[in-house]
């Protein structure tokens, strides 16, 4: 068994029917990349990350087309909606009339108190919160001159500022996000941030890159964060297709034994011992149990030399020989089958696997 990793302790704070904080469960979102005034091509993006496994998704709201078209979007999907707003009180009033599930606003740039209080108002009465989002490459213009540049320091003080608005408002139902592009800074300031307040850490290396290095560099970052028990929520951001960001996101919380609901693929380096088309297998199989939510642990060996005994922790595995395929559980061989139907028996076995887990 992987160890799961002890979170820091947190406010629990409800996002539609989902808790963020509060527990063990780390939840992946990302946002979409469509305008979201195009509510077809906005409900079809968030259609499949729905499929990938994203738990809650954020649409940009730049104007009032887009606040409008949010009722339309709500209605035609399953996962929690956050709507993201700058400044503009007037966008964040509309979206909470219109059903949002968070806004993401920062209650520093609003204005006029009268505004945020009219915000807060809104929040409360149809009991959403407020993400809170400290950016590195945005910090007031103060705290800025105070500290030189971009410090976490900086950072946290500009997070308790805009919290502090909101609980003068007697408003509680926060989430804060301290993003940074630089690694080091952001795990500092998450750190810092989570000695500082118990509300919970929506996690992210922002403008990380392209599908590989933004990955590696998201994966690095948001690692280190993760392993000290930090965050709550988290996205991955590239610049790729939203899909991607899920997949990188629900993989990295299987890696820290913070996924429950996912199913994870061991699979050998391959050698010159190998007896099957690995990779190809690998990646199918990989493909196939992307969307099984079940904490199944599948593994595809290129030969049964070692593999089996060394992967056995694998719930269900295939070791290739010559002509066949080994089917193995925790280790022990328990059948052959033909080459060409293997990956078929394998996906057979891993069904059934499943299929116990949601029995239970
Ligand atoms: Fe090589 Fe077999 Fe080990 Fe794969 S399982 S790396 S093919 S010895």
């Amino acid at each position: 068994m992987s160890q799961i990793t002890q979170r820091t302790e947190t406010r629990r704070v409800k996002v539609g029917n989902l808790v963020i904080g509060g527990n063990d469960e780390v939840v992946v979102q990302s946002m979409t990349t469509t305008k979201t005034d195009d509510v077809e091509a906005t409900v079809n993006e968030i259609h499949r990350l729905e499929e990938a496994g994203c738990q809650i998704v954020r649409v940009a709201c730049p104007d009032m087309e887009a606040a409008e078209a949010i009722p339309e979007i709500k209605k035609q999907i399953e996962i929690p909606l956050v709507v993201d707003i700058h400044f503009d009180y007037r966008l964040a009033l509309k979206a909470i009339e219109g059903g949002a599930d968070k806004i993401r606003i920062n209650p520093g740039n609003i204005g006029k108190r009268e505004k945020v209080e009219e915000v807060v108002k809104a929040a409360k009465a149809k009991s959403i919160p407020i993400r809170i989002g400290v950016n590195a490459g945005s910090l007031e213009r103060g705290i800025l001159e105070k500290y030189g540049y971009p410090t976490a320091d900086g950072m946290v003080e500009s997070a308790l500022h805009h919290i502090s608005i909101l609980e003068e408002l007697d408003f509680h139902d926060i989430i804060v996000s301290m993003k940074a592009s630089d690694v080091h800074l952001a795990i500092e300031a998450y750190e810092k941030a989570a000695q500082a307040f118990s509300y919970p850490l929506h996690l992210g290396i922002t403008e990380s890159g392209t599908q590989f290095a933004g990955t590696v560099k998201s994966s690095a970052g948001l690692g280190a964060i993760l392993s000290k028990g930090i965050g709550s929520t988290l996205r991955i951001s590239l610049s790729a297709d939203p899909v991607e960001e899920v997949k990188v996101g629900r993989e990295l919380l299987k890696t820290f034994g913070l996924a429950s609901n996912a199913a994870t693929l061991i699979s050998c380096p391959t050698c010159g011992r190998i007896e099957i088309d690995l990779i190809s297998i690998a990646n199918d199989v990989e493909d196939y149990i992307s969307t099984i939510k079940a904490p199944v642990k599948v593994a595809v060996l290129g030969c049964a030399v070692n593999g089996p005994g060394e992967a056995r922790e694998a719930d269900i595995g295939i070791a290739g020989a010559k002509g066949e395929g080994l089917l193995f559980r925790h280790g022990e061989i328990i059948r052959k089958v033909p080459e060409e139907t293997m990956v078929d028996e394998l996906k057979k076995e891993v069904d059934k696997i499943a299929e116990e887990h949601y029995a239970k």
